[in-house]
């Protein structure tokens, strides 16, 4: 089920309503306490708005929170999807921040023209909804449940599937950085990039990780929601391949999202400290640099 040993039980993937999670960070943490969880990662994507709130939740139910976030990337079509998760960042490096902040922006532009071409093919769902619904960083979680709502989809799989994958009425691509540049965002706030749920992306092995390892990643998420025993051991060859930290999580959004409920998947202390250190050793090198490449839409 998870990594050996674990006591305290920690998990390093999940997200809250500051992205498209179901929960705040106030009833995730108390959600991560319900169900034996001493500590967690907020990981939500292109944002660590959640993280203070969450912090303060858990100081006083016993949940260390670390703070987090998950950058999806741009890899070939065909090859899967690249996320690169970051740990106990500075959440306060400003150029990072206003870095989120652009790929936040974008995602608004992008969920308005989803919503355009969805009623361009006669759905009737308002943007003015999806953005309720969002009280953070905008997805296409938060169309599906617009879909929902308006009686087009009946969960948000059959949301995603009908409307929102590639190929159909309402997808429109996000503006992504290239993992190499999610990875550069993240050191330039100190944090540690971990390249998530990585079993599904096609050239891992042979292209992929050597490239991302060479641009500076760190980690490599291994003990990630229903992955099987033989998938985290071919994940864990990779990371002694490569020398990486192996971590995990359950990727919890609520339920009826990803089906790995909070508390079933766990890693040891071990992860965090080794996740630590490496943030330690970031932070007494030279703050690198990273630049916004140009954007032409
Ligand atoms: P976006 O970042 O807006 O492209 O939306 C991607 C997010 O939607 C992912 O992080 C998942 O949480 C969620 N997601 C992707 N595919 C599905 C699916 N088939 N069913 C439910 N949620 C999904
Ligand atoms: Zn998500
Ligand atoms: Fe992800
Ligand atoms: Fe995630």
């Amino acid at each position: 089920m998870s990594a050996d040993g674990a006591t305290a039980r920690i998990d390093l993937h999940t997200h809250s309503t500051a992205s498209d999670g179901l929960f705040s960070p106030t009833e995730l943490v108390e959600r991560a306490s319900e169900a034996g969880l001493t500590l967690i990662g907020l990981t939500d994507h292109d944002t660590t708005n959640g993280v203070a709130e969450a912090q303060v939740a858990g100081a006083s139910l016993g949940v260390t929170v670390i703070p987090g976030v998950e950058i999806n990337t741009d890899i070939p079509e065909g090859q899967g999807e690249a996320h690169v998760l970051g740990y106990c960042l500075d959440v306060d490096q400003p150029a990072f921040q206003a870095t989120l902040t652009f790929l936040r922006d974008a995602r608004e532009k992008r969920g308005e023209r989803m919503v355009q071409q969805l009623r361009e093919q006669g759905i009737n769902i308002e943007w003015s909804r999806v953005r309720e619904l969002a009280q953070g960083t905008v997805g296409r979680p938060h169309v599906a449940r617009a879909l929902i709502e308006a009686a087009y989809a009946t969960d948000v799989s059959d949301a995603f599937s009908r409307y929102l994958t590639r190929g159909k009425a309402g997808y429109v691509q996000r503006f992504k950085l290239s993992p190499e540049q999610a990875i550069q965002l993240i050191r330039s706030a100190q944090g540690v990039p971990v390249l998530a749920h990585p079993a599904g992306i096609a050239g891992l092995t042979v292209t992929i990780l050597p490239a991302l390892v060479h641009a500076g990643l760190l980690g490599l998420e291994c003990y990630y929601g229903q992955y099987d025993d033989e998938t985290v051991a071919r994940l864990l060859a990779l990371v002694s391949a490569h020398d990486l930290i192996p971590t995990g999580g359950s990727d919890y959004h609520g339920p009826n999202i990803h089906p790995t409920p909070l508390g079933e998947r766990w890693v040891p202390p071990e992860t965090v400290e080794r996740l630590r250190q490496a943030s330690e050793k970031l932070r007494a090198e030279p703050l690198t640099m990273f630049t916004l490449p140009e954007v032409s839409s």
